[in-house]
């Protein structure tokens, strides 16, 4: 899709997300997601600021969706405009959340009775049906197609997506010692004329996925202050440090 050659600034603010602000711009085709230092967790119960959050965000999810895209994931993210704002396709968000998982941890702990870090024989894909007053809850593609929230080919089209997104962040995250144990991702539709593409859209970090420290367990993800386990800032700066291979 063609850049308007105008500078991109944020305009109308048509989004007030809990970690994240999403902007109109001047381009009908574009809007700037901007990373704020916000946490939630449990559906907004338990709140804080966490410094410097928003640029780590900004700045690892930029560096893993250039990743998935050169691995062939269509995604909407387009470049950073500066630390916390980033130029996007505007997409139509698919109400349906997929996570998939490689280690047993969280939701399926406690909804199976499994206990947390069994390795699954093959990755999971779930979906949950995204909806803040339901708390997200767990439902199956039937359930989204029969209930029009997304239609069979685009519910392909993610999974598919997903999977590869997990091949390439695994990988990468292995090269660390660190493990993918699961994440969370967001799709939407992109209509060009009467041709319609699902695309990776939101964001890829350390606040929608579980990352391990391979051997000690640690926990170098958002579970730090959903569990109380330290300081939610300081583990993002060393994880920043650990990808970027310099302090933020
Ligand atoms: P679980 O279902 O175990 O709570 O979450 C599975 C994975 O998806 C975790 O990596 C978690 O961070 C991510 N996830 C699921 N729902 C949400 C959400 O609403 N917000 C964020 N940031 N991550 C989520």
């Amino acid at each position: 899709m063609s850049l308007d050659p105008r500078p991109y600034s944020r305009g109308e603010l048509l989004y007030q997300g809990k970690a994240k602000q999403v902007y109109a711009t001047h381009d009908p085709a574009r809007i700037i997601i901007h990373y704020t230092d916000g946490a939630t967790a449990f559906n907004g119960i338990k709140k804080a600021d966490i410094a410097d959050k928003g640029v780590i965000n900004c700045r690892i999810s930029a560096f893993f969706m250039e990743k998935v895209a050169a691995a062939g994931v269509p995604v909407a993210f387009e470049r950073n405009l500066d630390d916390r704002d980033q130029l996007c396709l505007k997409v139509d968000i698919i109400p349906v959340e997929v996570v998939v998982r490689n280690v047993v941890a969280g939701g399926l702990a406690k909804k199976l009775g499994l206990p947390e870090g069994q390795v699954l024989s093959a990755p999971l894909v779930e979906h949950f049906y995204k909806s803040d007053s339901l708390n997200d809850p767990q439902i199956n593609e039937s359930t989204a197609v029969v209930l029009g929230w997304a239609k069979a080919w685009e519910l392909r089209a993610m999974h598919e997506h997903a999977l590869r997104v997990n091949s390439v962040l695994k990988a990468f995250w292995s090269e660390l010692n660190i493990d993918l144990v699961d994440f969370k991702l967001e799709f939407g539709r992109v209509t060009v004329g009467t041709a319609t593409a699902v695309v990776l859209a939101d964001e890829i970090t350390p606040d929608g996925s579980r990352l391990w420290e391979r051997g000690t367990g640690r926990k170098l993800d958002k579970d730090v202050f959903r569990r109380d386990l330290g300081d939610l800032s300081d583990t993002y700066r060393e994880l920043y440090t650990r990808v970027f291979g310099k302090a933020v």
